[in-house]
């Protein structure tokens, strides 16, 4: 897990690039997906550079843990989550086919989410 400094969401942290942000702490930062999947879909940052979740949750401080939680909490509070529910989602790696090398928590909600997992589709025999 090699943290590629040059990668999105990297850039959106050091200011490079802009992003529709909607919380910041002192460890994560929150803001807007750019290809939303449901109405409210947000994505929420540490600021510490970490590949995904298996990096952050080895590496990462207990405080920049807290940090990342409370900020997760704090988004779908203040986006009107909490009483009709929402989503929580972190993908690591290729099965979970996460695209950005920087670990993300996406939080989903705004409708019905429907069944957790979509089930793969069945491969038919060799
Ligand atoms: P994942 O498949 O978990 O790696 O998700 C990556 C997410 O990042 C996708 O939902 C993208 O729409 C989102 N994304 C990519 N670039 C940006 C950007 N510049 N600003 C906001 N969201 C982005």
């Amino acid at each position: 897990m090699v943290y590629d400094p040059q990668n999105i969401f990297a850039k959106i942290l050091r200011g490079e690039i802009p992003c529709d942000k909607v919380f910041e702490n002192d460890y994560a930062l929150a803001f807007n997906d750019i290809t939303p999947q449901t109405p409210v879909h947000i994505l929420v940052v540490p600021k510490g550079q970490y590949v995904s979740m298996a990096d952050f949750s080895a590496n990462a401080t207990d405080q920049e843990i807290v940090g990342l939680i409370r900020a997760i909490g704090h988004v779908a509070r203040a986006a009107g989550l909490e009483d009709p529910g929402y989503r929580v989602l972190a993908n690591h790696g290729a099965d979970a086919r996460q695209e950005v090398q920087h670990l993300h928590v996406h939080i989903f909600g705004g409708r019905d989410l429907g069944g957790m997992v979509r089930r793969a589709p069945v491969m038919p025999p060799a």
